[in-house]
């Protein structure tokens, strides 16, 4: 192992092996390097870091290695910014949409991570079926983004059934 391949590293399990690796001493050589790096990125890099932290430092923040790509499940309750109705958590799955009236606000990138910066009203435009559940298709008002979100029918305060025939005859008369 050297510093160009250890820069390279892209997915998360692999900063936490070489992470580990780091820590078991194997790579005290690489240590300083690594460190240097961090700090020529702007980040403070103690040498008290432990390994994975201390890759995650030296690695470019705007590089591929810092791109989530599986879901965070973060349940919020929030106020609609449609309709005004006042969600509650979802509990059994993350409520990601208004029951009421099936909107979302677009504040992900990947489901949970509120790294978007956009904010606009995600429109449900139609249903779609997938393999395990029904999806309401998403675009989004500011940026138009498409997004798809699973209906919620199973949870507590499950999707309201008029909204979601309201969207589905919506949709067929859309052609
Ligand atoms: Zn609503
Ligand atoms: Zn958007």
């Amino acid at each position: 192992m050297d510093l160009a391949h250890l820069l390279q590293l892209r997915s998360r399990g692999e900063v936490k092996r070489w992470g580990a690796w780091l820590d078991q001493g194997a790579g005290q050589a690489l240590r300083g390097e690594l460190e240097a790096r961090a700090r020529s990125l702007g980040v403070d890099a103690p040498a008290t870091l432990d390994g994975k932290r201390l890759l995650r430092a030296s690695l470019d923040r705007a590089g591929p290695a810092q791109v989530r790509s599986n879901p965070i499940a973060r349940d919020e309750a929030f106020t609609c910014l449609n309709c005004g109705h006042d969600v509650p958590v979802g509990g059994r799955r993350p409520r990601d949409h208004c029951p009421a009236c099936l909107h979302s606000l677009h504040v992900d990138d990947v489901p949970g991570d509120r790294a978007a910066n956009c904010g606009g009203l995600l429109v449900p435009m139609r249903l779609e079926p997938a393999p395990k559940a029904m999806m309401i298709v998403y675009r989004c008002a500011s940026c138009g983004m498409e997004r798809r979100n699973r209906v919620l029918d199973d949870i507590e305060r499950p999707d309201e059934g008029k909204a979601l025939r309201n969207l589905l005859e919506r949709a067929a008369s859309i052609g």
